[in-house]
Order: structure tokens, then sequence, then C-alpha cells
């Protein structure tokens, strides 16, 4: 289940519609987002902490970040890093993929603006305390109706 955002700007009419959280296919989103991770194609650090723990696994939720820097909104896989509480643990094949609360967080995994180039910033949901601008005019966008998908 994901949350779908529709951002509107007033001013200059730019509209955005984004969507977080994790689809009916989340397994295999998961499946295909850790195989890549352990392959380097998500960086070399996400690379370095698969040999680190082999039984790790990354989360593959849709979460949404934006650059305070020049306005850019985007919605990418979350990619940070989690290894079983237990350390023995073998690494998970399970098809509903593995319980999130046999896990902990080992690092979060940084997002790069892909416009400018520096760090965005989590939003975890769009609220009225977590302002995004128009990246067109600056504006504060307004948040639309939200819609719920599978
Ligand atoms: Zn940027
Ligand atoms: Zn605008």
């Amino acid at each position: 289940m994901g949350m779908g955002y529709s951002l509107v700007c007033k001013k200059c009419g730019y509209s955005r519609n984004l969507f977080a959280g994790c689809g009916m296919m989340y397994h295999e989103v998961l499946r295909e987002k850790n195989e890549e991770a352990r392959n380097g194609v998500h960086g070399t650090r996400l690379k370095e902490l698969f040999e680190e723990y082999p039984n790790g696994c990354i989360d593959a939720m849709n979460e949404i970040y934006y650059c305070a820097v020049c306005r850019t909104v985007e919605c990418e896989s979350s990619l940070d890093f989690y290894r079983p509480k237990n350390p023995d643990q073998a690494a998970g094949d399970d098809v509903f993929g593995p319980d999130m609360n046999e896990y902990e967080l080992v690092e979060k995994h940084e997002h790069s603006c892909p416009n400018c180039g520096k760090p965005m910033k989590e939003i975890m949901r769009l609220t009225e305390d977590t302002p995004v601008d128009c990246p067109e005019c600056g504006s504060e966008l307004e948040n639309g109706h939200m819609l719920l998908w599978d």
C-alpha cells in the first residue's frame, strides 16, 4: 500500500504527482533492488555494506526527497541498509520480503540531488510543517488531494 501525493503550485500552475510507500509488487522490487545494491549498482558504499553484512538487506520503499538548494522533488527507493538483529540469520528469500521488525538500521542511504548533486532531505509526509517550494517559481507548493495506490 502506498500514498500518492499531488503537489500543486497555485501561482504558476506547476503540478506533480508523487508516490511513496510500496505497491503490490514490493517483494519483487525489493529482491531486484537488493541484487542491484549487492552488485554495486547503487554505489560502492552499499556494496561494502553487503560485503560486511552478507545477510543484510536494503529498504526499497519509495520515499520522497527534497533538495532545498534547487527545489527538486524526487521519489526514490530509500535504499537504507538494515541487518538482522540475529547475526546468524541467513539471507532472507521470503516471497513476502523480510520482517523488518527483525532487522535494525545500519546506515541511511544518502540521496543526492539529480540536478545539483547536493544532499536531499527525506520528507516523511507532505504536511504543512515540511514546506516544499515550487521548482518553477519558488512559492510554496500546496498539497492537493491524496491518492491511495497498491
Ligand atoms: Zn538540487
Ligand atoms: Zn510555481
